[in-house]
């Protein structure tokens, strides 16, 4: 069976944890802070903060941003629910604006949206294709708001020469179906040190000493054993990358002959690294839930990221939601990822375009 998606955890990442298992310090301590520092380098920023998971990044990063009750966020309704369900966690509301042909949020569906209430924006870097992050950082200066990218992705996507996460507050998701993986884990990146300040306050119950708490903060410390993990993958993610994006273009090279089968853009100015390979069907002979049982009979698994788009999931739906957007809803109904991570091999990938031209 081709997975649709594997974690590649090494003797690297084993002998060190074993090296923190000895040291007697587990939870948060030296290693986070190697992490942090060299997780910041890598994004090019000044700091960064490690938490729990992608959710709790999201969480933070928004409250560091200010963002309070009363306030509206305009995000991707494309999403998988973490990146809309952190602005709620705030008591603030989530905005929703239609995606474009790059499957995230368009900036010509932000402006219109803009209200009094409106405090920032939340692209998502969705299967790790950067957002149009030009036009969004200009509507964010025009009108005053913050930015905070959800890269949980996206690690290592660029826009314009510059990685994702370091045009403003950034997140991570380190799950281990992302690009790399601590188990469970995530990260905050920013450029600015009052944001950096109040991240380290939020994540570890408001303390800036020991036992003096002054603001309202949460326990979403990352472990030294789960750092220890993202040091080593950290040194790989660019190896990782490559191969997915190899994949990637190994895929789309073969399933440009069959027929009713739209494959992901790459844009000049944008690496893409392929969290996801996601095709489109349009007009494909065989249904979606039809292909998806073909391709597992052939030993090929397939997912759909995501069936259900955020302001059509009973939590919304109940919340009063009633938005319609069109290309988010034909979009979901369409999209198919296939296996592209870095153990797909040249022959995984011949398998799988054989595949569809048998069953196109
Ligand atoms: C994975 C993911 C998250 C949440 O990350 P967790 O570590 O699972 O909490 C948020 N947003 C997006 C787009 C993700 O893919």
């Amino acid at each position: 069976m081709i997975q649709i998606a594997k974690p590649l955890i090494g003797k690297e990442e084993k002998e060190a944890v074993q090296r923190v298992m000895d040291s007697g310090i587990i939870a948060q301590g030296p290693k986070v802070k190697e992490f942090e520092e060299k997780f910041a380098e890598y994004i090019g920023v000044k700091h960064a903060v490690a938490v729990t998971s992608g959710t709790t990044a999201l969480h933070i990063a928004l409250l560091a941003e200010g963002i309070s009750p009363g306030d509206d966020v305009i995000t991707t309704p494309f999403t998988f629910i973490a990146s809309s369900n952190a602005i709620l966690y705030c008591g603030a509301r989530p905005v929703f604006a239609d995606i474009g042909e790059d499957y995230n949020i368009d900036p010509a569906e932000i402006e219109g949206r803009i209200t009094p209430r409106t405090k920032a924006i939340l692209p998502v870097h969705l299967y790790g294709q950067p957002a149009d992050m030009k036009g969004i950082m200009e509507l964010a200066e025009k009108h005053g708001l913050k930015v905070v990218e959800d890269a949980c992705q996206a690690h290592g996507a660029e826009y314009d020469g510059k990685r994702v996460g370091s045009f403003s507050t950034g997140c991570f998701s380190f799950y281990p179906t992302k690009n790399m993986t601590t188990s469970e884990g995530g990260m905050v990146t920013t450029d600015d040190k009052g944001v950096y300040e109040r991240l380290n306050l939020l994540r570890s119950h408001g303390m800036p000493v020991r036992y003096h708490h002054d603001i309202l903060g949460f326990n979403f410390r990352m472990t030294d054993i789960a750092a220890a993990i993202g040091i080593e993958q950290l040194r790989k993610l660019e190896g990782f990358n490559e191969a997915r994006i190899r994949n990637a273009r190994l895929l789309s090279k073969g399933l440009s002959q069959v027929k009713c089968i739209i494959t992901p853009k790459e844009y000049k100015n944008r690496r893409h690294v392929f969290h996801q390979y996601t095709i489109r069907l349009d007009g494909f002979r065989l249904g979606r839930d039809e292909l998806i049982k073909n391709l597992n009979d052939r030993g090929i698994g397939s997912m759909i990221y995501y069936p259900i788009p955020v302001h059509k999931q009973k939590l919304y739906l109940d919340l009063g939601y009633k938005d319609t957007l069109p290309l988010t809803e034909k979009y979901s109904s369409e999209v198919l990822s296939l296996p592209v991570h870095p153990s797909v091999t040249e022959s995984d990938v011949e398998k799988i375009v054989q595949a569809f031209k048998e069953l196109e």
